[in-house]
């Protein structure tokens, strides 16, 4: 036992560590890869994708507006999770006396409690969100399990520098490796951790206000056979939430989702949804997504609006009205 705890924090912490390394670095190079490829993003200018991708990523967009509490915490959430790791001072001793003698100036200690703090609160905030809105969400449990995952590297390291526990023999003895190995599954976890967005069934009527709006290009559609299918690749994603911002049928959703498969595949994109579309009563060519064809009826009846050409494509309607 004494040998594989001892395992666990030498050898495979090593191990975990350049695992990490690399892995974050394929993601981050087979992401740039993949939307630069992207055809209509690879039109633009190098400023202009450049600010784009930049722009997806600052709190500044739409969603604070939309969700200012949620998107928030959020990234206070991801600002926390990844300073504490790296600027806590307790970790750049270790970095310090290992075979490396890396230093760098670490945030102050009373700071980074605070942090480890906001985090644990914005983990239970997260899970009660989930618990209260489970229907709305439709979240799983590896929902909660990612959740908890993130928040025990946070919780024991923060029991551990305080010694809150050292009274109890099993967390006298055990924390600090609690805290190690919680570490390196949460490591491990985030190389294949990919966010991984919805086009609710249900709900969507496919407009493609999501696909317009994504800044990567992660979302795509095309039109096939009287079908409207929607692409989407798992790589690309950055979690930005424009799409689910401007979905006007609150149809988009975001989750996590843990991914061996997604790892392996970086350029390719999975039809995530496809939807009728209409086609034009007199020379049959497809008009627009039937299920927004019937909200628009819907719409223009309740209005007293005229619709008999309604169902027919505007070239239809031209020569319908010119004849007449
Ligand atoms: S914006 Fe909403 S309704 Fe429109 S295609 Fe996207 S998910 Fe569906
Ligand atoms: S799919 Fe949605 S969350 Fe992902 S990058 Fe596009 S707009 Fe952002």
């Amino acid at each position: 036992m004494g040998a594989l705890l001892y395992f666990t924090e030498t050898t495979l912490l090593w191990i975990v560590a350049v695992f990490f390394l690399l892995g974050i670095g394929w993601r981050i190079f087979f992401f740039i890869v993949s939307i630069f490829r992207s055809r209509t993003f690879s039109r633009h200018g190098m400023w202009h994708r450049f600010f784009t991708l930049v722009g997806a990523m600052v709190p500044f967009h739409r969603a604070v507006l939309k969700k200012p509490v949620y998107t928030t915490i959020r990234y206070a959430f991801h600002a926390c999770m990844f300073m504490v790791p790296v600027w806590f001072s307790g970790h750049i001793s270790l970095w310090e006396e290992s075979r490396f003698e890396w230093y760098w100036t670490p945030l102050p200690d009373a700071w980074a409690d605070w942090m480890t703090l906001a985090v644990l609160v914005a983990c239970v905030f997260f899970i009660t969100r989930r618990v209260i809105l489970k229907g709305r969400l439709k979240k799983g449990i590896s929902d909660f399990i990612l959740i908890v995952i993130t928040g025990l590297p946070f919780l024991s390291g923060y029991f551990l520098t305080h010694g809150n526990l050292s009274n109890i023999v099993f967390f006298e003895n055990y924390l600090w490796y609690i805290h190690v190995i919680s570490g390196e599954i949460m490591l491990a976890m985030i190389i294949f951790l990919f966010c991984r967005t919805r086009l609710k069934k249900e709900t969507c009527v496919g407009c493609a206000a999501c696909v317009e709006n994504c800044p990567t290009e992660t979302l795509e559609f095309y039109d096939k056979d009287a079908f409207r299918f929607f692409r989407y690749s798992h790589y690309q994603c950055i979690c930005c939430g424009s799409c689910v911002n401007v979905c006007p049928e609150n149809a988009a959703t975001l989750s996590h989702a843990i991914s061996l498969k997604h790892f392996s595949r970086m350029f390719s994109k999975d039809v995530i949804r496809n939807v009728d579309l209409a086609t034009c009563e007199r020379c049959g060519v497809t008009i627009a997504p039937k299920s927004q064809m019937g909200k628009l009826e819907g719409i223009l009846s309740a209005n007293d609006v005229e619709m008999a050409l309604l169902n027919c494509c505007s070239r239809c309607k031209k020569l319908i009205t010119q004849l007449h």
